[in-house]
């Protein structure tokens, strides 16, 4: 085996355990921690069931299951769309966010804020891997708004070229199930 794919497997499994560790400190399944976790960083196109659904790669009956528990426990609300009728928007609670404060990515980005010269390579190289991979399993990329190829600024404003809709600061931080790869896009083009 890769040292590479090795050192991956070691740092899954650490991460599973840490998962394993929050839950149960507040009495859930790791599946409801990682969703709390996902939500926290979703953007308004992906905050959605089905991205959820897509992101973990699970189906909707069992992310449906896992909405339930969460809005029974007031970790999660659930709001309608006033654009799209059907469409659901899961927000989280100041209680989740209780539950994420000690969660086991805080402790990844203290490890992570001690390495400043190593991590903007190590975060290329784990999307490319990522990306890869995604590739391979045929899964959405779900990556960050501001790194998109149709994120669009105009003077300090920020728009999707896909939806045409603007978007807030906060909204260029988060992931979005739609995120296209530039570096992808860009060799589409040239072809
Ligand atoms: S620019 Fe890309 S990542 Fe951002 S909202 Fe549009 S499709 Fe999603």
């Amino acid at each position: 085996m890769n040292p590479t794919t090795l050192l991956l497997e070691r740092l899954s499994a650490l991460v599973h355990q840490s998962v394993r560790d929050d839950a149960a400190r507040h009495g859930l399944q790791p599946i409801h921690v990682q969703v709390l976790s996902y939500l926290a960083r979703a953007n308004d196109y992906s905050n959605l069931p089905i991205a959820v659904a897509e992101y973990f790669g699970i189906t909707r009956g069992t992310v449906s299951q896992s909405l339930n528990v969460l809005e029974r426990k007031g970790l999660l609300l659930r709001e309608a769309d006033p654009h799209h009728g059907k469409r659901i928007h899961l927000t989280l609670t100041a209680a989740a966010a209780k539950v994420l404060e000690q969660a086991w990515s805080r402790r990844i980005d203290t490890v992570l804020e001690s390495m400043p010269r190593e991590r903007e390579a190590l975060e290329s190289a784990l999307r490319g891997l990522l990306t890869g991979l995604q590739g391979l399993n045929g899964q959405r990329a779900f990556g960050v708004c501001r790194q998109c190829a149709h994120f669009l600024t105009e003077g300090d404003a920020a728009r999707c070229g896909l939806t045409g809709q603007p978007l807030g600061a906060a909204q260029t931080m988060k992931i979005c199930r739609e995120w296209t790869d530039p570096i992808e896009t860009c060799a589409m083009k040239r072809e």
